[in-house]
């Protein structure tokens, strides 16, 4: 029998019904439409963690929520900021009343292993009340929450993923990590012809709001995703899914 799940998008309401009564976890990407440089697509953020939860949904029963398109807005010093044509995004308060919805709806659905995998760093912080909220009013659920999506890499891991140094994660916008990614899931959608390097002319360690001019670079691009390759984004991409595949199976008991 193939594993149950898959695309919910593409599921019909039986087989959902079906895959609930089976207590099939179900992963609930959180993204972003927001610029990605000239060389990457606004939804680059729900590509990537959709192609690692359908990496996992190959390896066991899993169901991949449709995902949340809107995100917490993008800042100068980590996404560019609000000023891109196509950057769409919500304020917190919104994302938070979203999510918990979408996580309510789920639990209506009869689904009780959910999992939260957010792929885009302004997100980080509000996710964590989205789910405290839906667990105080479906007290039934256990929701696993994957804040940073990135395991731990050992210093050894990221010389041989950044062979030039490691940036800071910060700065892995439209960079190195996402376009590799994106090379290893869809290449259909990178325009390597338009791959520029570029950096903030300033990055200081903490934030100014407005974020003057010199925080953003003009591409959108925050470091050099001329280093990446199909090979790197490989490499994150079992490292990643693997992280993801150890959490379900650790938080909602599944024997691996
Ligand atoms: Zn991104």
């Amino acid at each position: 029998m193939l594993p149950r799940g898959g695309l919910m998008e593409e599921m019909t309401w039986p087989e959902v019904a079906e895959a609930a009564r089976a207590n099939v976890p179900v992963v609930l990407s959180v993204g972003s439409t927001e610029q990605h440089g000239p060389h990457l697509p606004l939804g680059t953020d729900c590509h990537i963690p959709l192609g690692i939860a359908l990496a996992v949904a190959r390896r066991m029963d899993l169901v991949v929520a449709p995902p949340i398109r809107f995100g917490a807005r993008s800042r100068a010093l980590s996404g560019g900021g609000e000023g891109f044509p196509g950057t769409l995004s919500l304020r917190a308060t919104t994302l938070i009343a979203t999510v918990q919805e979408v996580i309510g709806g789920l639990a209506r659905a009869g689904f009780r292993r959910i999992c939260v995998f957010n792929w885009h760093y302004e997100n980080a912080g509000v996710l964590w009340e989205a789910c405290d909220l839906a667990s105080e009013r479906h007290p039934e659920i256990r929701v696993l929450l994957m804040e940073s999506p990135m395991p731990n890499f050992s210093a050894d891991d990221l010389a041989a993923l950044f062979p030039n140094g490691f940036p800071g994660w910060d700065v892995e916008h439209a960079s190195i990590m996402e376009t590799s990614l994106m090379y290893a899931l869809r290449p259909d959608l990178v325009h390597r012809d338009r791959i520029v390097d570029d950096e903030a002319r300033r990055h200081p360690t903490w934030d100014v709001v407005p974020p003057p001019a010199e925080f953003i670079p003009r591409s959108g691009v925050l470091w050099h995703p001329s280093e990446a390759t199909p090979e790197i984004g490989q490499r994150f991409l079992t490292a990643i899914a693997n992280r993801l595949e150890e959490a379900l199976r650790t938080e909602f008991h599944l024997p691996g």
